[in-house]
């Protein structure tokens, strides 16, 4: 192992700044040459690719987003941009490739796996919707941030005496509305998980009327239908005053928090001892408190756990 690539690839997430500067150090410390690729599969494609030295990654670690820019790539998707991205790396003699993003990118990266280049996946998304890691690098930052924003429309929601309907992201996963709905004292979350009984949310809410609550939080993740609608439904059917918020890209963005910064830096080191050790097709995760490898096959073998018990509990403590 002479010479490796790193690139962050699909969404942003807060952290994978601190992963690359990981794998960029830890690379140089075993004496390797590290490149890194400019938006992710696109630029493997497009030949994007610049030296990284220790500097390149020089006051990165507290900067959300990433240095190394991502993009989606639907010509990855094909036969002739695949052939593309393996020729180029063949080309540039690279022996090893550190791949950071989500689910996408790591079938991505089982190509590349499949024709011969070493390949390590590091999860960055914020959805934390990849099995075999507890956690993905820019999820606790993501949670942090609605915490943040329910914090504040708490302060309004009681001086108003509301309701506020919070949209949070999660295309196909529930996991950030869970979470933040627990820490930030959510009355209901609405989940693609779960079925959702909007009757039951409206006693739960009348229920707290009556008891004299000030104001109720109810957080809805996008693929579990518009908080638009939730919104508008609660109003006509209780007749009290509602609000919606959408809080959108904002919760990709923002200075990483501690743990993401800690998860990165562990993740990106653990990526180039995997490499150096002859391992490929493998992601490394945050796995049961322990730092594991776990081939993309059995990453792909299921869907990350829906915390059940979690659930149950948001909704006695918001009884
Ligand atoms: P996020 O969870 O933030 O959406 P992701 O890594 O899952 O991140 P995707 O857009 O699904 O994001 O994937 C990123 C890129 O990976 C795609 O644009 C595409 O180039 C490549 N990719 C995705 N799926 C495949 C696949 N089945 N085969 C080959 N490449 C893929």
């Amino acid at each position: 192992m002479n010479k490796i690539a790193v690139f962050t690839s699909g969404g942003d997430a807060p952290g994978m700044n601190a992963a690359v500067r990981a794998v960029v150090r830890k690379s140089i410390f075993h004496g390797l040459k590290i490149y890194g690729i400019k938006r992710g599969f696109h630029g493997l494609i497009n030949q994007e690719i610049i030296p990284m030295q220790l500097g390149s990654v020089a006051d990165t670690i507290h900067r959300g987003g990433t240095i190394l820019l991502t993009a989606r790539s639907p010509d990855f998707l094909t036969t002739e941009g695949q052939s593309k991205a393996i020729a180029f790396l063949q080309e540039q003699e690279i022996d090893g490739l550190v791949v950071i993003g989500g689910d996408g990118s790591f079938r991505g990266a089982r190509v590349l796996h499949e024709a011969g280049i070493a390949t390590v996946g590091v999860p960055g998304t914020i959805d934390n919707d990849v099995a075999f890691t507890d956690y993905s690098i820019g999820f606790d930052t993501a949670i942090n941030t609605v915490i943040d924003a329910i914090n504040k429309l708490r302060d309004t929601a009681t001086s108003h005496e509301r309701i506020y309907v919070i949209e949070v992201m999660g295309r196909s996963s529930g996991h950030i509305a869970l979470m933040a709905g627990l820490a930030g004292g959510a009355e209901s979350i609405i989940v693609p998980e779960a079925p959702f009984d909007l009757t039951e949310v409206c006693n739960r809410l009348q229920r707290g009327v009556d008891r004299g609550k000030l104001h109720s939080i109810i957080l809805v993740a996008e693929g579990a239908g518009s908080a638009m609608h939730v919104g508008g439904e609660i109003k006509r059917i209780l007749q009290l005053e509602v609000r919606v918020t959408i809080l959108g890209h904002l919760q990709r963005g923002g200075t990483p928090s501690a743990f993401d910064r800690i998860l990165a830096s562990r993740l990106g080191a653990k990526a180039v001892d995997l490499l150096l050790e002859g391992q490929s097709g493998v992601m490394v995760g945050f796995y049961k408190g322990e730092i594991k490898a776990t081939s993309f096959d059995d990453v792909f073998s299921q869907a990350q756990a829906f915390i059940w018990d979690d659930y149950k509990l948001a909704a006695i403590l918001a009884i």
